[in-house]
């Protein structure tokens, strides 16, 4: 294993954000990843993981070791009639993961086609699209700690998976170095189309007709047409989680803005797009000297080529504080800021 000094990220995060790591690997095995913990160890050196870089922030240089994860494998390690159990290393590109699954029969992430990144990475924002999240199928992790290199493994309840949420980004957040997932899949043919976009994409077929693949097929094509591919307009996906807020709220809201979208949650909470809400504020195809929000997708920021993560992270904090001004609502970050600025407050 190569332990490089003072590594370029720029091609290692999809906002090609501009960002030196002090240190930087990519381990492939789990010796490998132990070696590189321990020359972190020694010499007292902070640690940061890094996938496919589709969901941070690079605001500055990266102090200490940067481990790139390179586990590769996934293996059926249980199955019966209903449901197969699968284990999947954290190196595997998820977007893989999905199709080569689907081949094998083992059914049910077909709506989460297509989302960039490592299969590492997904427990930590609870990855989601299409009415379906890795909540719905995650059985257990094993993770490595950090500061001890022991392996653990946590079980779905104690990942604390909520909307784009995890223990990882909270009480344990840098923590844990994430290996593999394991995930129960169905072996029946089964298809989850309740979220009305897909509803309507798939409308013309009749309901036997709808199965996993073509699943698969449409929630592609729709993430093909719909989102801007970062190897042309460097992006981080959303940029910004949709805010959940009280019932009353909503409802004093609606009186002063009737159009707006909500979507009442189980909890009697009521979920409000933040796509929406930039775009009624104005901020839609806005732009900037060195980055925008995409004229097609208010959810998403993009950059010119010339940006350093401090303009991204400026012009989301014009926007949270417009957004708090005018709707009393403060919008989150989805994506992790990585480096030496902090997020806008
Ligand atoms: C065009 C586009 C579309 C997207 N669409 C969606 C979508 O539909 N739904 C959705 O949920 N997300 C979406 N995303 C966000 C992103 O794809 C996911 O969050 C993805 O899981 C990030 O994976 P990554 O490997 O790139 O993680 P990175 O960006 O490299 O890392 C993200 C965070 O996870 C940590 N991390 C990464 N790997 C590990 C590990 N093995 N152990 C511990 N910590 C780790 C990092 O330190 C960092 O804090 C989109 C992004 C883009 C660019």
């Amino acid at each position: 294993m190569n332990i490089i000094a003072n590594h370029s990220l720029q091609g290692s995060n999809t906002f090609a954000l501009p960002g030196r790591a002090e240190y930087f690997c990519r381990v492939e095995s789990a010796g490998e990843l132990h070696q590189a913990l321990a020359f972190a160890r020694q010499r007292r050196l902070p640690v940061s993981v890094l996938g496919e870089g589709s969901n941070i922030v690079l605001a500055g240089d990266l102090k200490g070791l940067v481990i790139q994860m390179g586990l590769r494998g996934v293996q059926v390690v249980a199955q019966g009639r209903a449901r197969a159990l699968v284990t999947a290393a954290a190196g595997e590109p998820w977007r893989d993961l999905v199709t080569e699954l689907l081949e094998q029969g083992c059914y049910g992430l077909e709506n989460l086609a297509l989302i960039p990144g490592l299969v590492g990475a997904a427990p930590i924002q609870n990855i989601g699209a299409y009415g379906v999240e890795l909540n719905d199928f995650l059985v257990s992790l094993e993770a490595v700690e950090i500061s001890s290199a022991e392996v653990r493994q946590f079980n779905r309840e104690q990942c604390g998976l909520a909307y784009r949420d995890s223990i990882f980004k909270g009480a344990l957040r840098d923590a844990y170095i994430i290996t593999s997932v394991t995930l129960s899949l169905h072996r029946e043919p089964r298809v989850n189309i309740s979220y009305p976009a897909l509803k309507v994409a798939l409308a013309e077929y009749p309901e036997d007709k709808i199965r996993p693949d073509l699943v698969c097929e449409t929630v592609s094509r729709i993430r093909r047409q719909r989102l801007p591919d970062p190897a042309s307009e460097p992006n981080a996906g959303s940029f910004f989680k949709n805010p959940v807020i009280n019932a009353k709220r909503a409802r004093d809201l609606r009186e002063r803005y009737p159009d707006m979208v909500q979507y009442p949650q189980v909890d009697g909470a009521v979920k409000i797009p933040a796509a929406w809400l930039i775009e009624n504020a104005g901020w839609k195809g806005r732009r900037g000297p060195h980055c925008a929000v995409h004229a097609d997708h208010a959810l998403v920021l993009t950059q010119f080529g010339d940006a350093r993560g401090r303009d991204v992270l400026d012009l989301a904090g014009e926007i949270v504080a417009d957004i708090d001004q005018r709707y009393g609502i403060r919008l989150e970050m989805e994506p992790r800021v990585l480096g030496d600025c902090e997020k806008p407050d």
